[in-house]
């Protein structure tokens, strides 16, 4: 269902005010010292704030309801220019849980006195996020399901024609789907099923769809990704490319996007434990965040085509699985000695990352939930970036701040490789002392991009307990602002 994002630009009167039901207030920093600008019910919840003896600032949202006949239930918060995009987006989290639990149909923003333009527009960007974030449905099970989301529309005063609501909706819709795609069980998300709600999304956005089954990759020695592959007793694995071509610039060099889609992993012949396997259908999260940017960047008609390369299988134990030890040859030829069968992100990306770099690509973004290394390293509040192009970190960076998903860059120089020489092969997987785990599977992949400018980012940040930002559950679908802000705002194509 579709919840519609308008704009005033003057404040509601008292009798409009009278009829809302849900109010978001944002008030200047420093707006309990200085004169409060006026709006409507200024001065009772002037004297609500008092009583509570509450203090106005960012870090707090006063939630209260008016007494009014609609009973209008009211959030507060005061926000300043300092603020950075990851607090705006907490602190809008906040207002969003407080009407949502309410179930609204309508919500309005207000911010008097807010009068830096760029101020209004990104703490409008941050709350219609939160709010169109937590209002996204998510699958459920339940045999008796809740009550739906009622959200249709939320209106936001203050801002002008400039504002790009376009925007929000594709980076909300595009987070939406690869969290959505994420949450759904196993048993309910095979690589087949993925690949046909793939194929139905192709339909929907008018995108091209390509399959490489086994046999394909078989012809084409993609021996990585078909060692993992073969431990499943079905047959249904393979690679997806998805294709966005636009109107104007279709000649261009394409973005290439590649996401790790592995739908179980149970750790292979080297089985994970219990604790660790659980929410291990949460491994193909890379692949639902490359298509959930590749759904907000054709829903911003991108003037470049955008490839979008999916690795979808499941790591299984059974008879056929690959094993430690086993030397198998990748697409490009590198052969790789198996290490730990746990390692099996590195082998299905290796063979993607190859064959999407045969298209020559502008740019190369693969994402993954690759490394516990990079929890250990980073926690799962930041994801980690790693770039073969210096000149990217800067950018990186910047977009990461920009966006709220921040990221930190590792470095990949050429000596971090030597532990992975193997007596045997060309190259070790990994290592089993997991030292620097991060780093090492980036310098793996990193033969497998070739030439082409890469940046891979190990998604340390795709599920932190109780959310992260404004994204309210758990898994974050963390990667969609991030890459938006990398080539809209960073430019990083250009
Ligand atoms: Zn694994």
């Amino acid at each position: 269902m579709k919840i519609q994002l308008k704009h005033r630009p003057d404040l509601p009167t008292q009798g409009e005010l009278n009829k809302i039901s849900n109010l978001v207030i944002l008030l200047p920093e420093r707006a309990s010292t200085a004169p409060w600008p006026a709006f409507p019910f200024k001065e009772t919840i002037k004297n609500r704030l008092k009583q509570n003896d509450y203090k106005l600032n960012s870090k707090t949202t006063m939630c209260a309801d008016l007494p009014n006949e609609t009973g209008t239930r009211l959030s507060l918060s005061s926000v300043g220019p300092d603020l950075s995009t990851f607090e705006l987006l907490r602190l809008a989290r906040r207002h969003a849980d407080i009407h949502l639990a309410q179930n609204p149909r309508h919500v309005t923003i207000i911010m008097p006195g807010v009068r830096q333009r760029a101020l209004r527009h990104r703490a409008a960007e941050a709350l219609l996020s939160a709010f169109l974030g937590g209002a996204a449905p998510m699958p459920s099970c339940k045999s008796k399901p809740g009550a739906g989301k009622r959200l249709r529309s939320l209106t936001c005063h203050g801002l002008d024609e400039r504002f790009d609501f376009r925007r929000v909706e594709a980076e909300c819709a595009g987070n939406a789907l690869a969290r959505e795609l994420t949450a759904l069980p196993p048993n309910r998300l095979t690589p087949l099923m993925y690949r046909q709600r793939i194929r139905k999304l192709c339909r929907e956005q008018g995108w091209k769809m390509r399959f490489l089954n086994h046999k394909a990759l078989e012809k084409l020695n993609a021996g990585a990704f078909l060692a993992v592959a073969q431990g499943s007793p079905e047959r249904d694995a393979g690679m997806v490319c998805v294709s966005y071509t636009p109107t104007r610039g279709k000649n261009r060099k394409p973005l290439t996007l590649v996401g790790k889609g592995i739908c179980y992993d149970t750790g292979g012949v080297n089985l994970k434990p219990a604790r660790h396997m659980h929410g291990m259908h949460e491994d193909m999260q890379g692949s639902a965040v490359a298509l959930g940017a590749l759904l907000a960047l054709s829903r911003m008609k991108v003037p470049f085509p955008v490839h979008c390369w999916l690795a979808l299988a499941q790591n299984h134990i059974g008879p056929r699985a690959y094993k430690q030890n086993d030397v198998v040859t990748a697409c490009n030829g590198t052969t790789i000695e198996v290490m730990h069968t746990d390692a099996e992100g590195r082998m299905v990306l290796a063979d993607t990352l190859a064959l999407a770099a045969r298209d020559k690509p502008a740019l190369m973004i693969d994402y993954a939930t690759l490394t516990g290394a990079c929890i250990y390293a980073l926690s799962t509040r930041y994801s980690g970036a790693f770039t073969n192009q210096a000149h990217y970190i800067q950018p990186l960076i910047e977009a990461g701040r920009a966006s709220g998903e921040r990221v930190w860059p590792f470095p990949l120089d050429g000596d971090f490789e030597e532990a992975l020489e193997s007596k045997i092969a060309d190259i070790k997987q990994c290592t089993l002392d997991g030292e620097a785990d991060h780093i090492l599977a980036a310098r793996f992949l990193q033969r497998f991009a070739g030439k082409a400018p890469w940046i891979h980012i190990d998604l340390s940040a795709g599920n932190h307990k109780g959310g992260l930002a404004h994204i309210p559950t758990d898994y974050t679908g963390f990667g969609v602002r991030l890459t938006l802000n990398l080539l809209l705002d960073q430019k990083i194509m250009e």
